[in-house]
Formats: C-alpha cells, structure tokens, sequence
C-alpha cells in the first residue's frame, strides 16, 4: 500500500494487509497449519507455530491492530484474559507490587486478589478519581499501575491523565484495559500509556462468536509479552484470527452507531417517570461527563439504570423486554441486557455491592446495532409493564 492511510476507517480496511494479496485473495484467506516448513530461523519464536502467534493470520492482525492505536507493536491473545494476565505477569516479577483501580472487570479482580500472591506479587487498590490518595499507597516496589477506561458497570471514567503523569513521576508502567472505548473512541497510547489491553471478544471482534484478547505498545514491550505468551500458551486460533480480522473492518461504523443509539437510549431512559438513575457518561448529570468529552470521541454502547422499584421492576423488565437478549458479554451487534448482582457482579458480597454503589436493581445495557426506535419503543413497553405489574 503505497498511499500513507490516515483515517480509522481506512486504517480498518487496509492496514496491515498482505501486500500483494495473497493469490488475489480480498479476504485473508485462513491459514489452518499448526506448523510451517523451516525457513532458516534462527530463535525458537521465530519459528512458525500457531502457538507462537506468528502465521500470517497472526502477523496481518498485529499489524492492522497496531495501525488503529497508533502503536509500535500489537499481539492477539486467545482471550482478554489472557491478554491481561500475560501482560501483568510480563511486567511485574517476583517481589513487585502492582497499583490497581479498585472497581475492575471481574476476572480482572479474581486474577489480582486470588493468584497474585502464588506469583510473589502484591497489589493496593486505588480510587482511581482520586489521584491525591494515590502517593500513600506507593512502595519502594510498586512497577506498575492499572486502570480501566471505563468501569463496569456504572461508567464511571478514571482521571486518566493523572495516571500516566503518576506513572511517570514515580517510574511505573501504566496500563489500560481500554475494552469499553474500543480504539475508535479512546486511544490510550496517544494519551502516554504504555500498554494498552483489550478484550477483542466485545467491540473488536463485535459478533458474539469468539474470545480473544489484544496488547498493544512499545515493540520492546510487545515482544517480552508476546515471549511470555508463547510459554504460557494462550494463542489465537487462526480461525478465531480470521473472524476478528473480518470483525474489524467494520469496527468504525459499529461503533459509531452504538454510541449514538447508546446516547439516545440514556436519554430516553433519563426522561422516563419509572426510571430513577442512569449511568452514561454522554449524560451531561454523569459525574465523569467532562473528562470522557475531553478523552474519548464517544461514549460507547454500554449503559446503565435502575428501574424505580428495585429487583422485583428490575425483573419484570427483563421478562418483558423482546429485543435484548439476557446475557453477559458487551459490544456485540445485539442487544444484550443483565443484572449484574445476579451476574458479572454476584461473586461480591451484598455490602460490598452497595458500597460500590451497585443496587440489586441495577440493569446493564449493551446496545447493538437495532434500529435505535425499535429498541426505545420495546424499552418503553417493558418499563410501563414493570410499572404495572408493581401496582
Ligand atoms: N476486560 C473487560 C472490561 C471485560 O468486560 C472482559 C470480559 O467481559 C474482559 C476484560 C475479559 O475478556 P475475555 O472474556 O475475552 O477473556
């Protein structure tokens, strides 16, 4: 590709692509081969190995992906787990003591509190709005820092900069998961992070058909990762590398809609009589409404409310809706809804809930790619019969 490509949306469809195509393909063919034939190679990850994360599905990914954050460097993982733990266990050694937001993706949470110390690592979570509470908790042994660019699932948007000025005061590495922006409404490299973590199963690969996970950053960081992961054994299968190179083409305009569906949703749902709370950071009354206009270029597709009249509202809600689908998982092309209590946030105790601000009746959203009045209009009808069914 001779012209230079500027734009996401160009970047989505171009980069990294095998130059010429392979046989004329316009699709990346699938490349279903453990092993390739020995070309001189002279370092055990240089050979070709699918669990080296090095065949050409691999290498094309790498490349485009990198091309959508701007980074150096970029690696696929067989989920984001994977992509987050490598990472950690990349950074930190033996000994080290790890910075970390204290409201978290869940498996984020149980890989810190339950297997940190097996490894020799030790951690204090931070409030990440308050960067001013930070210094007390620094060791001569913290290396690192970790945050979220937005957490799950009240939204609620860290003081980023100060984290990448932290880290930088104090000579620790700072990362983010950056999975609920998606590169085309955050790009944390560009803001001064050094890694920046995605689960590609949500918005990346946008489909709801495979789990996988990215880094991204500094090839010198890249390349350690990316050593570590070909022992730990958590590679993309060509196939699933197939699914999220097609995914990825059209992240933009996925994306692009879900934030404007999303916004018109909060809106909707912020009007609505029954409904006593939405978290949305495209809400001007969101407390991190400020921050997110100055960070992102849009404020994605996940939301979400409480209905008034607790678990029971919440509830026939849920029954009622006809569009949504009652599941986990985020930043697909359909709408999926939850009540994290029962759900991505039961492993926490009643008390800790509350103290995270997370009512039993709160339901999270994640809007797809519906005509954004058809799902106004199936909202509308399942919060008036929770109203009804309350009476
Ligand atoms: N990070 C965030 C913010 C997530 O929501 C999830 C999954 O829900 C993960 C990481 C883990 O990703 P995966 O399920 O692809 O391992």
């Amino acid at each position: 590709m001779k012209q230079p490509l500027k734009s996401l949306e160009t970047k989505l469809i171009h980069a990294g692509e095998p130059e010429p195509r392979i046989l004329g393909a316009v699709a990346m063919p699938i490349f279903q081969s453990a092993m390739f034939q020995y070309q001189g190679e002279t370092s055990y990850h240089d050979l070709k190995y699918i669990r080296l994360n090095n065949t050409p599905n691999h290498l094309a990914l790498h490349r485009k992906l990198a091309a959508l954050e701007n980074a150096e460097a970029a690696l696929v993982t067989g989920s984001g787990m994977a992509a987050i733990s490598t990472s950690l266990l990349t950074v930190l050694k033996s000994g080290d003591h790890l910075l970390i937001q204290n409201s978290l993706y869940g498996g984020t949470h149980d890989f810190v509190t339950h297997d940190f110390a097996a490894f020799g690592l030790s951690y204090d979570f931070i409030e990440a709005e308050r960067p001013e509470t930070w210094q007390a908790l620094l060791k001569p042994n913290t290396k690192a820092i970790y945050v979220e660019a937005m957490t799950n699932p009240l939204l609620q948007v860290a003081d980023l900069e100060a984290v990448v000025k932290f880290a930088r005061a104090h000579g620790l590495v700072s990362l983010i998961d950056s999975t609920f922006a998606s590169p085309v409404n955050f790009r944390p490299l560009e803001w001064g992070f050094d890694l920046s973590l995605h689960s590609g199963t949500k918005y990346l690969n946008g489909h709801s058909d495979i789990v996988c996970g990215v880094v991204m950053g500094a090839a010198a960081w890249v390349e350690k990762i990316t050593h570590r992961l070909n022992h730990l054994g958590g590679t993309l299968d060509p196939h699933a590398a197939y699914l999220l190179h097609r995914g990825l083409k059209t992240l933009a305009l996925r994306v692009r809609y879900q934030n404007e569906s999303a916004l018109a949703i909060a809106r909707f749902l912020a009007r609505h009589p029954v409904v006593a709370q939405v978290n949305y950071a495209g809400l001007e009354s969101h407390p991190g409404h400020q921050r997110a206009r100055r960070l992102f270029s849009g404020f994605g597709g996940v939301l979400s409310f409480e209905p008034r009249g607790g678990v029971e509202a919440a509830d026939v809600f849920l029954q009622s809706v006809r569009l949504p689908l009652i599941a986990i998982s985020l930043g697909g092309v359909d709408t999926l809804a939850t009540r994290p209590a029962i759900t991505t946030h039961a492993g926490l105790s009643a008390e800790d809930r509350r103290r995270a601000g997370i009512a039993d009746g709160l339901i999270r959203l994640s809007i797809g790619i519906e005509a954004t009045d058809d799902l106004i209009e199936d909202f509308d009808q399942a919060l008036n019969e929770s109203t009804a069914r309350g009476r």
